[in-house]
């Protein structure tokens, strides 16, 4: 803290777990010097006002519950308002790694916590469903018939039926390999992912096609799926694992790049090493990581090899990902990319920075701040006017999607590689 004598002060911590993380907690706990600058990036602490419901307020309330001296329970409903979106770890001078704190304490929690019911039963019912995409779609099939319950049903039921598309498109399985066309530049795997292949299986469908016509070939694991991100986000820690495995034993290692298109993918697998840690898989777990990629950074990296037009003029919105932008720091990769296609004027919207409310199951979690984030962003969206709106993650696609369609004459929401496919001479 800056204090009256200008001298910055860390945050001294007596915590003592038996954890494999702990060093890793207890060392973003020691970095934080209170000095708030990252309170202005909080979404939550823009929408509440509240410390706690900041970043510093976070950090303090997880360093006193992992000492021992408050309960758990009180600095839950906090710690469960954050998005995980993490905007205020770029915003922060001290460099602390909130994510480190907040991934390895949301886990230790987990396995301690108790949930009321209808909560415990919402939790079984996603870490059961989204991961597997056969089991989503007949769930999603299900919950299309019952959505005109969705006004008589707790807030985190309807609002899980309220995000099902009214129609869900049929499946698409994508061949197992994808040739480069023309000389080859490169060689990857295409992590098919879970939930995004029922909802939108033509993402990954324009994403590979778009690699192989830039020269790369496209290998796509059958083995291969959900990588537990979405797992890891809520503190499912022993199931995201499985998963992960599986990921381990089914994609090669002598690919260039494992590449995801959902941002919220690329963020978790980047947390792997911190999952994996003293663990036999740690070092498999460090070299998936170092592999794994956007869609949009690797083809930026290795750039387009000819000229691509939108076939007439087109105004359009690129939304970041929160687990694009501050996760990984890719803000300028997906913007260059647009750049170059012919016919289209890219814009940008206030407050750019700031999470839709998606945040892996947060829209399910919390509702009422997900739909509060999810329509501030929307109105910025329209202010811009755009004719599309393009992003890099599922989850942001179908949040916006679903507070646009309360607005006539809305822009369509698509992924940024469905764009830049619709563009290939
Ligand atoms: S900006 Fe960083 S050091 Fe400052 S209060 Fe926030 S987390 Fe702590
Ligand atoms: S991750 Fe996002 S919501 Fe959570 S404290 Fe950081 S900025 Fe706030």
């Amino acid at each position: 803290m800056a204090g009256l004598c200008g001298t910055i002060v860390s945050m001294r911590h007596d915590i003592n777990i038996d954890d494999p993380r702990a060093p890793e907690m207890a060392e973003a706990i020691e970095k934080c010097v209170h000095c708030g600058f990252c309170l202005a990036a909080c979404p939550t602490y823009k929408l509440l006002g509240e410390e706690m419901d900041s970043p510093r307020g976070r950090i303090y309330l997880m360093k006193t519950a992992l000492e021992g001296r408050i309960d758990p329970a009180d600095a839950q409903p906090y710690i469960d308002r954050c998005l995980g979106c993490m905007a205020c770890v770029p915003a922060c001078p001290s460099e602390v790694a909130y994510g480190d704190l907040l991934v390895g304490y949301r886990a230790r929690q987990e396995s301690q916590r108790e949930r009321p019911p209808l909560d415990a039963m919402t939790r079984k019912m996603v870490i059961e469903t989204l991961p597997y995409p056969r089991r989503f779609r007949l769930a999603a099939r299900a919950g299309k018939l019952g959505k005109w319950l969705a006004p008589a049903l707790p807030p985190t039921f309807s609002a899980m039926l309220d995000l099902l598309p009214s129609d869900l498109p049929p499946s698409q399985a994508l061949p197992e390999t994808l040739p480069a066309q023309g000389k080859r530049r490169g060689v990857v795997a295409l992590l098919p992912g879970c939930a995004q292949q029922v909802l939108a299986p033509g993402i990954n469908h324009a994403a590979a096609r778009l690699l192989a016509a830039n020269g790369v070939d496209v290998h796509v694991p059958r083995a291969a799926g959900c990588c537990g991100s979405i797992l890891l986000h809520i503190g499912a820690e022993q199931e995201a694992q499985a998963l992960a495995r599986r990921n381990f034993a089914a994609i090669a290692d002598d690919v260039d790049a494992i590449i995801t298109t959902a941002a919220g993918c690329g963020s978790g697998i980047k947390d792997y090493p911190l999952l994996f840690k003293n663990q036999p898989e740690a070092a498999a777990a460090q070299s998936f990581a170092a592999k794994t990629m956007d869609f949009s950074a690797y083809l930026a990296g290795i750039g387009l090899r000819a000229p691509m037009q939108l076939p007439t003029d087109t105004r359009v919105v690129y939304q970041d990902a929160c687990h694009l932008l501050h996760a990984q720091g890719h803000k300028a990769e997906p913007r260059a990319l647009l750049r170059e296609v012919g016919n289209l004027q890219l814009l940008e919207i206030a407050d750019a920075d700031t999470c839709c409310g998606s945040a892996g199951t947060y829209n399910i979690d919390q509702p009422e701040i997900a739909s509060q984030l999810g329509a501030r962003k929307a109105a910025a969206i329209l202010s811009a006017q755009p004719d599309v709106v393009v992003s890099g993650n599922i989850g942001c696609i179908t949040q916006i999607r679903q507070q646009l369609a309360q607005h006539t004459g809305a822009p369509p929401v698509r992924h940024i590689a469905q764009l830049l496919h619709s563009a290939l001479p």
